[in-house]
């Protein structure tokens, strides 16, 4: 089989399981999803935002460089996009695009699910809305946990065995991952490895969570850790939509302690 084959074979999987067993299908949210070679001439035809258009002009062709990405409309009406690099998932492991392609559709429906919560069919209200910030950042550890589950249950769907064998290789990989400063931020980071980690102890429940010991530690400067830790038990207790925008404005709350501990 070609490569193309290969992938739109993935993404063809994919979006069923997605709408199988993550998701039910709502016609009312009409999404296109595409694979392409260019990203950035691809997000072009497609009508954007106002503050989506100005996001894609400031990264311009570097869009090209990453696995996938959401394109919103001027309003919950008209098409998102989301759109995957046949560029770059190449590069990756198989497995691991299975989870790609649903991190970026589980990223398309929280935004769909944002502005249902604000009742607002205009994406640039959503984008300025009061709360965008926490959402963002809670949309980060949502499409994480779930990519990443399905990333590892697809590895392992011959031997469950293995992954059992292999498992501290996988710990320590979150940890090295958030031990690498990413161009996009330290919370950024944070709700991936959060995302990670929490799936990591859903599947292997015999480990003791202890998210300071596994992944803080040693990675983060020690006055941060405990309020770190605090954002990830928030996560954790609110790691579905409804939960987490009934208490979005606690999440709010400490996204600007850290805030504000950071350039103290
Ligand atoms: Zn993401």
């Amino acid at each position: 089989m070609d490569l193309n084959t290969v992938l739109s074979n993935i993404l063809q999987e994919e979006v069923q399981y997605f709408y199988t067993c993550i998701r039910d299908y709502d016609e009312k949210r009409i999404i296109d999803i595409a694979m392409v070679d260019d990203v950035y001439t691809k997000v072009f035809e497609y009508d954007m935002c106002d503050v989506q258009k100005e996001a894609v002009m400031k990264t311009g062709t570097a869009l090209n460089n990453l696995n996938g990405t959401v394109i919103f409309a001027p309003s919950v009406d008209k098409t998102t996009l989301v759109v995957l690099s046949k560029k770059v998932l190449p590069q990756k492991d198989p497995d691991e695009v299975h989870g790609t392609i649903l991190h970026e559709l589980t990223h398309a429906h929280d935004y769909y699910d944002y502005a249902d919560f604000l009742q607002i069919s205009d994406y640039n209200a959503l984008f300025e809305s009061q709360y965008y910030n926490s959402f963002f950042f809670w949309t980060e550890f949502h499409a994480r946990r779930i990519g990443y589950k399905r990333f590892i249950e697809y590895k392992f769907r011959k031997g469950w065995k293995q992954f059992k064998k292999h498992r501290y290789e996988f710990l320590e990989g979150i940890k090295t991952n958030f031990s690498i400063y990413s161009s996009k931020g330290r919370l950024y980071d944070l709700m991936q490895a959060a995302g990670r980690y929490y799936t990591f102890i859903e599947l292997c429940s015999s480990h003791t969570e202890n998210f300071k010991g596994d992944i803080l530690e040693g990675n983060v400067e020690s006055d941060l850790i405990n309020i770190l830790n605090e954002v990830y038990c928030f996560l954790i207790e609110n790691s579905e939509f409804k939960q987490f925008v009934n208490n979005i404005a606690i999440f709010d709350e400490l996204l600007q302690k850290i805030d504000s501990m950071v350039s103290e």
